[in-house]
């Protein structure tokens, strides 16, 4: 029988990749709803490809253009808009599968909404991981939903594991299973090797421009900092039920690797592959099954050497910056991502540079790293103070 999929933030990165990975699988899968934040032409062209039930954007405005343009078409896509409708076709009772691909903040609720009714949740939005670490837990537990990773990472962490600890990864006792350590691999991003002295004159342009991935902009700019490893880092801790020492973080600038389990016995298993999301789009979707993604297979003969090495803290505050915020708890990873995510928009437009993203996130830290951050309300105020605070305090970097 065909699932049913909805993608949340399918006009991203991600949700064009888990697209395409769908239409290979027509007689899998059917897409039930496809939501979009303001990207309405992109939008209007996926629901003529894919045939969603519903599609929904942010403003009422663009829904009521793109159900026009859709009905001129002669496309049957019932248009919805605002936060509440993506939570609830996250929600809906005919939904089994929920790709949770929003960047930011901005996905927590609809994703939260699918795990509360025990959906099958595709993780790509480590911020909402981030931000409400142990309630969303708590939530897959309760309401026994399946939370299956896609971050390339832990996806392949995740594929590492004893099979007996996949299902329940979010509870697993990885001494017991033999587990020693956690290694989370990144590239180093596109800045491994430039000077320090010109880190202060990194334009946006530059910083989006992965060397091995392709990548939404806040993203983009995160691994640039890696910013996106340290949110990756606390991301781990929540799925893996593990602390912040069983996780070592190593620099392997190919990209091949995407993450290892080291055991107790000495042996360390790795995933591997070419850069590209549709493979743990594809392990995700068809779990435990296998099915064709479309990726390159990879060629051995034609990778480059692989090369490791230790993050350099100088050159990469903000992951340190996260790590510290793992150890201090929910608070202050919560304070972190939204002071992030405001740093980051600030230097896409150009107000702040690039450095000035580290600083802002330090001041954040130091300022909310013992607030304690309990419930969705706790979560949701402490998020916007620590917005509210970052945005007084860009005006005093320059
Ligand atoms: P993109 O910026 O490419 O896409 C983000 C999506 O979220 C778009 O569909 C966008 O809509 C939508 N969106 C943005 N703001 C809102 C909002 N306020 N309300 C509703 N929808 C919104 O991001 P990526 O696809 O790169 O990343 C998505 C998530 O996946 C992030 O959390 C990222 O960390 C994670 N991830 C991404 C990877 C990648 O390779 N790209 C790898 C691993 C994880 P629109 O564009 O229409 O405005």
């Amino acid at each position: 029988m065909q699932r049913q999929v909805v993608i949340l933030g399918s006009t991203g990165s991600i949700g064009c990749s888990t697209l395409d990975v769908l239409a290979q699988h027509p007689q899998r899968f059917s897409v039930f709803a496809l939501t979009a934040g303001r990207q309405i032409d992109k939008l209007f062209a996926q629901c003529l490809q894919a045939k969603p039930l519903y599609a929904a954007v942010l403003e009422a405005n663009d829904a009521q253009l793109l159900q026009q343009k859709l009905r001129d078409a002669g496309s049957a896509t019932q248009v919805l808009y605002g936060a509440q409708a993506f939570a609830d076709l996250a929600a809906h009772p005919n939904t089994d599968i929920v790709m949770a691909a929003i960047v930011g903040a901005a996905g927590l609720l609809p994703t939260l909404a699918a795990v509360q009714q025990g959906k099958t949740v595709l993780l790509a939005n480590k911020e909402a991981l981030v931000m409400s670490g142990e309630l969303f837990i708590n939530a897959v537990k309760q309401h026994q939903a399946t939370l299956l990773p896609i971050d390339s990472e832990h996806n392949a962490i995740f594929q590492c594991l004893p099979a007996a600890l996949q299902g329940g990864c979010y509870q697993s006792d990885l001494q017991k299973a033999g587990i020693a350590k956690i290694l989370l691999t990144g590239s180093g991003g596109p800045f491994r090797q430039t000077p320090l002295a010109e880190f202060d004159a990194i334009t946006p342009a530059q910083a989006v421009a992965h060397p091995n991935w392709s990548m939404g902009r806040k993203i983009s700019v995160d691994s640039a900092t890696m910013m996106n490893k340290g949110l990756e880092f606390i991301e781990a801790r929540w799925l893996f039920n593990c602390t912040a020492d069983d996780i070592q973080v190593v620099i392997h600038p190919q990209s091949i690797i995407h993450s290892m389990v080291q055991y107790s016995d000495g042996s360390v298993l790795a995933q591997l592959g070419n850069p590209d999301m549709r493979t743990p789009i594809a392990h995700a979707l068809a779990f435990p099954d296998r099915i064709a993604s479309n990726v390159k297979a990879l060629n051995f003969f034609e990778v480059a050497d692989f090369t490791f090495s230790k993050p350099d803290a100088d050159r990469y505050p903000c992951l340190q910056l996260a790590i510290d915020a793992c150890r201090h708890g929910q608070g202050a990873t919560t304070a972190l991502n939204a002071a992030n995510e405001i740093a980051v928009e600030a230097f896409l437009n150009g107000q702040i540079r690039f450095t000035d993203i580290a600083r802002l996130n330090a001041r954040a830290l130091s300022r909310f790293a013992s607030h304690s951050a309990k419930t969705l309300d706790d979560i949701l105020a402490l998020d916007q103070e620590s917005r509210l605070y970052a945005e007084t305090e860009l005006g005093s970097l320059s």
